[in-house]
């Protein structure tokens, strides 16, 4: 099994960061977790994309988590053969999401269906709304989901892939909460989004500061890999991108709290599972 981070950003544009997305290969294909700016791109830099994931699992649906969305789903259409639905797994809500995406490319929809005699089914996501418990099962390949805590956003989730005896978990956007001590249970790997509290507080600004109380800083994540058995830490969704130089400095806050390996992420970053 192996993570790899398509995008690890922030909600800001970054010429170096795309949006927050992970993708996580297994016996089973390609599951995508969140699909931020640019994630196809990405995907296109590691041989995936739309047509080849196995599914897309949201944590959530703030903006910067599903900016892409509408890419995915229209591309996974125009490029299958015959009706290739994509399986979409996320909290409640994400149905009605689904179909607003779905409302607003209708003009497209018949545009294209108009345009290409071969072409004549419409596009399918199969939304599969998830709070607890396995989600998926397949092969040895195995996904759990998990609350988590990132109010006022509600509902959010966790989710966590094993495969035989490998696992990784996708935290998302959240604070140290039970429900993600849960998930992260002796796993391999945890791929944490994190803010920098040190950095953000003393910019005074409200419009960043309000950001601290619904993420976990970096020593958060580390506490929360430390206190479940964590092998890896790996830390996206960086708020602020960390300025070139300033990268060990994430490590040192991690490794104050947490000994045992820290990765920070930029985009394409590739962990193999339990190395
Ligand atoms: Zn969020």
């Amino acid at each position: 099994m192996q993570v790899i981070i398509l995008g690890s950003g922030n909600p800001l544009p970054h010429p170096d960061r795309a949006g927050p997305s992970t993708l996580v290969r297994t016996s089973a294909g390609d599951l995508l977790f969140d699909c931020g700016r640019g994630v196809l791109m990405r995907a296109g830099a590691v041989g995936s994309g739309a047509s080849a994931l196995r599914a897309l699992l949201l944590t959530h649906l703030h903006s910067d988590h599903i900016t892409d969305l509408n890419d995915i789903y229209t591309m996974r259409w125009v490029v299958s053969f015959q009706p290739n639905p994509l399986p979409v797994y996320g909290p409640v809500g994400t149905a009605e999401v689904v179909r607003a995406m779905e409302a607003m490319l209708e003009p497209d929809i018949g545009y294209r269906i108009a345009h290409h005699d071969d072409l004549n089914w419409r596009p399918v996501a199969d939304v599969t709304e998830v709070d607890q418990g396995v989600i998926l099962e397949e092969g040895a390949v195995r996904v759990t989901a998990g609350p988590t805590d990132h109010a006022p956003v509600r509902p959010t989730v966790g989710y966590r892939v094993d495969e035989g005896e490998r696992s990784v978990v996708i935290a998302g956007d959240t604070v140290p909460c039970a429900g993600l001590d849960e998930l992260c249970d002796g796993a391999d790997v945890l791929v944490h989004t994190v803010v920098r509290r040190d950095l953000i507080e003393p910019l005074g600004l409200p419009r960043l500061t309000d950001v601290l109380d619904y993420h976990s800083a970096v020593p958060d994540a580390a506490e929360t890999a430390a206190r479940n058995g964590v092998g890896t830490l790996l830390l996206t969704h960086l708020v602020p991108p960390p300025a070139p130089g300033t990268e060990q400095e994430w490590i040192d806050q991690a490794q104050a709290k947490f000994d045992g390996k820290i990765v920070l992420a930029t985009d394409l970053l590739t962990l193999e599972v339990g190395d």
